[in-house]
C-alpha cells in the first residue's frame, strides 16, 4: 500500500482529516497500537447488555428535543447537524482514516447503523448508505444514524472483496485486538461504533458473478431482529441463522438487533437496486418515528421466501433463460450449459415453481456450480416456525451450501 494513501483517500472522499484524539495513539487507533510497539490503551469499560425484549420503536420520543451531542470516535456531535468524522486505523504502521457520517437528530430517539462494502467490492451499499444520511433532514430527525459507508477500505481501494490478507472480515466479528489484522480491525469497528448502535442494517450485494434481488437476511427465531424486518415495507425477506464471525450475528448476540441487506451485484452501482435498498431504508426509519413516513409501496408487508440452490449438472456456457426476480414455473427451462468443445447444449430446469432470489451472471460453469436460488413463498408464520426447526436441526444439505455461496460469508 502507498505511503500517499492517506492523502488520496481523503481527496477521494472529500473528508477532512482531524487530529487523532488523545487516546488514539501516535500509531493510530488503540486496537492496533500493541502491533505498532506503542503501549495499549485501556480496553473499553464492561458494557451492560441492551435489554432483550424492548422494540427500538419504543426509543422515539417524538416530542422531546435533543439537548446533548452524540459522543463517537473522540468526536462530539450537536444535536441537529450532520457531519463526517474518522475512525484511524493502522496496519503495518501505516495510517488511514475509514469515514464515518454522523446525523445526529434534533429530537430524541434511537441510534441507528448502517455499515457498507464489508466486502470492498460491493459498491450498492456505499451508494445506499450516501442516499439515506444526505437525503434526512437532521434538525427534524428523532434519534442518531451513524453511517459507516466503505468498512473495508483496504478491499475498496483494490476492489477487492477482501481485506489485504486474503481474510474476510466479515468471519472475524466481534473482533480480538490480539488477534490476525482482520481480527483487530473488526474489534476497532465494534467497539468504537457498533457497540453504540441501537439496531444495524448491514449492506451487502452477491459476491463473485452472482446477483441478489434485493432482500433482508434476518435470524427470524429472535424475536426483535422479527419485528424489526417487519418495519421495512414490502421487501423479501429469508431466513437465515448466519454464522460466527459475520457482523450481524455479533450485534444480535450483544442484543442489538441487525440484519443483512442484499443488494444487487459486486463491482459495479446499479441505479434500480440502490433506489429500492433507499426506499427500503426510509419505510424503516418512517415506521420507527425517526422521519416522517413514507408510502412507497402497494403491499408494504414483508414477503417472506424460503429458497434453495440450483447447481449445474454439465460444464460450459451458462445461458439463462430467466432474470432476477422472474417468476418461474416448475420443469420450465430456467438456464442453457453450452459446451463449447462439443456444442452439445443442456438445458436447466426449475426444479419447483417460485421466484428468481438470486443468481449467477452468464459465465463458465463447472458441475455442482450454484447458478440460481429459487424462493418459495411462505407466510410469516410458516418462516418463523421453519426457522424454529431449522435451529434445533443438524447441518443440512443446504445450510452447508448456504455457507459456501451466500454472499455474506465467505467462499472457498
Ligand atoms: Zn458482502
Amino acid at each position: 500500500m502507498a505511503a500517499g494513501l492517506p492523502v488520496a483517500l481523503a481527496l477521494l472522499l472529500s473528508l477532512p482529516v482531524p487530529p487523532l484524539a488523545a487516546d488514539e495513539g501516535v500509531l493510530g487507533s488503540a486496537e492496533f497500537a500493541s502491533e505498532a510497539g506503542e503501549s495499549r490503551a485501556p480496553e473499553p469499560a464492561p458494557r451492560a447488555a441492551k435489554p432483550s425484549a424492548e422494540p427500538i420503536e419504543q426509543q422515539v420520543k417524538p416530542r422531546a428535543a435533543q439537548d446533548k451531542p452524540f459522543e463517537i470516535l473522540g468526536q462530539s456531535i450537536a444535536p441537529g447537524s450532520r457531519e463526517p468524522v474518522t475512525w484511524p486505523v493502522s496496519i503495518n504502521s501505516i495510517q488511514f482514516q475509514v469515514p464515518v457520517v454522523v446525523a445526529h437528530g434534533g429530537r430524541q430517539g434511537p441510534v441507528m447503523c448502517i455499515t457498507a462494502a464489508l466486502h470492498g467490492d460491493e459498491l450498492n451499499g456505499i451508494e445506499i448508505a450516501r442516499q439515506v444520511i444526505y437525503g434526512l433532514e437532521p434538525d427534524t430527525l428523532a434519534g442518531t444514524l451513524v453511517v459507516v459507508p466503505i468498512v473495508n477500505m483496504e478491499g475498496f481501494m483494490k476492489q477487492e472483496r477482501y481485506m489485504a490478507d486474503r481474510r474476510d472480515l466479515n468471519r472475524f466479528f466481534p473482533g480480538d485486538p490480539k488477534g490476525v489484522t482482520p481480527a483487530r480491525y473488526a474489534h476497532g469497528l465494534f467497539q468504537r461504533v457498533i457497540l453504540k448502535c441501537d439496531a444495524l442494517i448491514d449492506l451487502h450485494t452477491g459476491s463473485y458473478y452472482r446477483t441478489n434481488l434485493p432482500q433482508l437476511r434476518a435470524d427470524l427465531t429472535d424475536e426483535r431482529v422479527a419485528r424489526m424486518v417487519s418495519l421495512f415495507g414490502g421487501m423479501t425477506v429469508l431466513h437465515s441463522q448466519g454464522s460466527r464471525g459475520m457482523l450481524r450475528n455479533a450485534a444480535v448476540e450483544e442484543g442489538i438487533p441487525a440484519v443483512t441487506m442484499e443488494i444487487g451485484g459486486p463491482l459495479s452501482l446499479e441505479p434500480e437496486a440502490v433506489e429500492y435498498g433507499v426506499k427500503a431504508i426510509k419505510t424503516f426509519f418512517g415506521e420507527l418515528g425517526m422521519t416522517r413516513s413514507f408510502r412507497f409501496w402497494s403491499t408494504p408487508q414483508p414477503v417472506f421466501y424460503e429458497s434453495e440452490w440450483v447447481l449445474a449438472d454439465h460444464s460450459g456456457i451458462l445461458l439463462a433463460e430467466v432474470e432476477l426476480g422472474e417468476k418461474v414455473l416448475e420443469g420450465e427451462v430456467i438456464a442453457q450449459v453450452i459446451n463449447p468443445v462439443t456444442n452439445s447444449s443442456q438445458q436447466v430446469l426449475a426444479p419447483y415453481s417460485g421466484t428468481v432470489l438470486g443468481m449467477a451472471v452468464n459465465q463458465f460453469v463447472s458441475p455442482g456450480y450454484v447458478i440460481f436460488r429459487i424462493g418459495k413463498q411462505r407466510t410469516e408464520d410458516e418462516m418463523r416456525a421453519e426457522a424454529l426447526r431449522d435451529s434445533q436441526a443438524e447441518d443440512s444439505t443446504d445450510r452447508a451450501l448456504d455457507r459456501l455461496v451466500d454472499s455474506e460469508e465467505e467462499l472457498p
